[in-house]
């Protein structure tokens, strides 16, 4: 079910429990700022989710009341792990859905970073 991107930040959301270790994930990268894991139920052969470790809701949320050294450590993290993974060639798709109509289910900022295989023209 979408959420409202505008409603507060909820501390019970799924990857807030993931981020504080309470629920399990397959961790692919963590650093001061960002935090990484392989989605449970992958779109592509390779599917990472990227959060921020502040409590963002989505990235309107972030993108507004982040801090600058927040923002660009996120922005870092994230191309780093799609190089430590290798995927800069023969390339990948980064993917962020912002509420109800973005079809955001998580209410907690996540870029969804896909590769493996060519993956066609962009969903509308
Ligand atoms: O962007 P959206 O909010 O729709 O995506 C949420 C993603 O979180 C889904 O791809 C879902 O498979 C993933 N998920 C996960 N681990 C969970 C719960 C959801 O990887 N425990």
């Amino acid at each position: 079910m979408p959420i409202d991107a505008t409603l507060p930040y909820d501390d019970d959301n799924i990857f807030a429990k993931i981020l504080r270790g309470e629920i399990p994930c397959s961790k692919v990268h963590e650093d001061e700022w960002a935090f990484a894991f392989h989605d449970i139920n992958p779109q592509a052969p390779t599917h990472i989710l990227v959060v921020p470790k502040g409590r963002y809701v989505s990235w309107d949320d972030f993108s507004a009341r982040a801090s600058d050294a927040e923002i660009a450590g996120f922005v870092r993290a994230v191309g780093r792990i799609a190089r430590d993974h290798g995927l800069v060639e023969p390339g990948y798709r980064l993917l962020a859905n912002i509420g109800g109509h973005g079809g955001q289910e998580v209410p907690h900022l996540h870029v969804h970073l896909f590769a493996g295989h060519p993956l066609g023209p962009m969903l509308t």
